[in-house]
């Protein structure tokens, strides 16, 4: 038997500029030799040619231009890169039917460029990664990263001083991984970051052109697109920045799962303020009772900690006392530890072990009883559950919208012999308990 593979696509590539700027081109050329295309050194034969520029000098910026008019000359279909790309107006009146136009360094943007451009034929043989990339997750959920670092300075963290400042992706990239896995399947997209809040900040919240419209490097934007894409859209890792406000008519509308992880990590405005903690203002608790009131359903989940240093029993009372006003959904607690290099570990007041430990106790007491309280109140109501096991013999466990996997609870069912994994079923919630629901499938 004769085995005819499709034919890759061609890429062509003009490279002018500096030593780094031949490194980005060697880069950018090794991924798309990765992914699958094939590279032509003839304009004729390019699916598509990519000029990366350089704009050091004006005499520089005068070659690049003149490479993009012989490339758009010769072959019609041009992608710009490199140090010209941060002068986009200039070349988009110059050249209006460049493809796209990326920056510096940005090899995942051109990258995702090149694919738009000309697509890889789908094809076992070529394409030895699946679209959505290889998951450590099951099929129908997928955690989305949105950006890497971090501009805060929390007292007890040394993540900046491990990945650095704050670096989005740009919207469309993310947009673009997120259709890929749900079209291979997945159903709840979970969103990831330092601090998603944050999304965009270094990019000064620029638009990119998506779908025919644009769409801001914000996480509201982002969190709008995303909804579409029709599967579950969980985001983690918000701070109560104001424009936080705007994504809860979202999760009203049933856009976005109407559930937000905030680290929030303590009540106390003394302990706050020696954690160094981001968006943190005394009006959380009038916001969380804005959000109930816009979206009754919402989910708060958040994290606490106690034995930060200087925390006095005063703090601490003033914690659960704020707890039992806030009345979250979910918590995880935590006693302090100083982590090497945490600026925390300087702090006076180091709280003793048993201190921490007695007032541990306390917070999971209070966070479990406020749980099994919200949890009760779902009994007798109809829910959606998104199905992670079925254990073939009639049984499945699963989660209904407040549940973020691993970290949170699970809905247990019985008489649910239909249920496969990635299911969103309707469920009728017969019992709870401190942290798990049990229901049955209705029709
Ligand atoms: S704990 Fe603070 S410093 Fe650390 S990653 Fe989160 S927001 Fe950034």
């Amino acid at each position: 038997m004769t085995l005819t593979l499709p034919t890759p696509p061609k890429v062509g590539m003009v490279s002018l500029g500096c030593p780094k700027a031949l490194v980005d081109s060697e880069r950018i050329l090794t991924k798309l030799r990765s992914d699958g295309y094939q590279l032509s050194s003839e304009y004729e034969e390019a699916d598509v040619v990519l000029v990366n520029t350089c704009g050091f000098l004006d005499s520089a910026k005068e070659e690049s231009l003149a490479a993009i008019g012989e490339a758009i000359a010769e072959n019609g279909r041009v992608i710009v890169t490199g140090c010209m790309g941060n002068e986009a107006e200039v070349i988009r009146q110059k050249f209006p039917e460049v493809l796209a136009i990326t920056g510096p360094h940005q090899y995942e943007s051109v990258v995702g460029a090149v694919h738009v451009a000309a697509p890889m034929p789908p094809s076992a043989y070529l394409n030895l990664v699946p679209e959505s990339g290889l998951k450590l997750t099951p099929r129908h959920y997928s955690y989305l990263k949105i950006s890497e670092g971090c501009n805060h300075r929390c007292s007890f963290c040394i993540i900046p001083s491990i990945r650095g400042d704050l670096v989005s992706r740009r919207p469309d990239a993310i947009l673009r991984e997120a259709e890929k896995l749900v079209a291979a399947g997945t159903k709840e997209l979970l969103v990831i970051s330092q601090d998603t809040s944050a999304y965009g900040v270094d990019l000064r919240h620029a638009a990119w052109p998506w779908k025919g419209g644009e769409v801001r490097a914000h996480m509201t934007d982002l969190a709008r697109e995303l909804g579409k894409l029709g599967a579950w859209v969980r985001l983690h890792y918000v701070y109560p920045y104001p424009h936080v406000d705007q994504v809860i008519p979202l999760m009203a509308e049933g856009l976005v799962t109407p559930y937000l992880d905030i680290p929030f990590q303590h009540a106390a405005p003394s302990v706050l303020k020696a954690m160094k903690r981001p968006a943190n203002e005394a009006k959380v608790l009038e916001r969380i009772r804005a959000w109930r009131e816009i979206c009754p359903d919402i989910a708060i989940r958040s994290s606490f900690v106690v034995g930060f240093p200087g925390e006095t029993d005063a703090d601490f009372e003033y914690l659960l006392q704020w707890l039992e006003e806030a009345q979250l959904d979910r918590v995880g607690g935590f006693r302090f530890e100083p982590v090497t290099g945490a600026a925390a570990n300087a702090l006076p007041g180091v709280v003793p072990e048993e201190v921490k430990e007695e007032r541990y106790a306390r917070l999971m007491e209070t966070t479990a009883r406020i749980s099994a309280a919200k949890l009760q109140a779902k009994v007798g109501r109809e829910i959606d559950v998104i199905i992670d096991v079925a254990d073939g013999e009639g049984g499945a466990s699963g989660r209904s919208q407040a549940d973020a996997p691993e970290i949170d609870g699970e809905v247990h069912l019985r008489d649910a012999a239909e249920a496969s994994p990635g299911d969103i079923l309707r469920v009728l919630i017969e019992d709870a308990d401190e942290h798990d629901l049990f229901g049955v499938p209705v029709s």
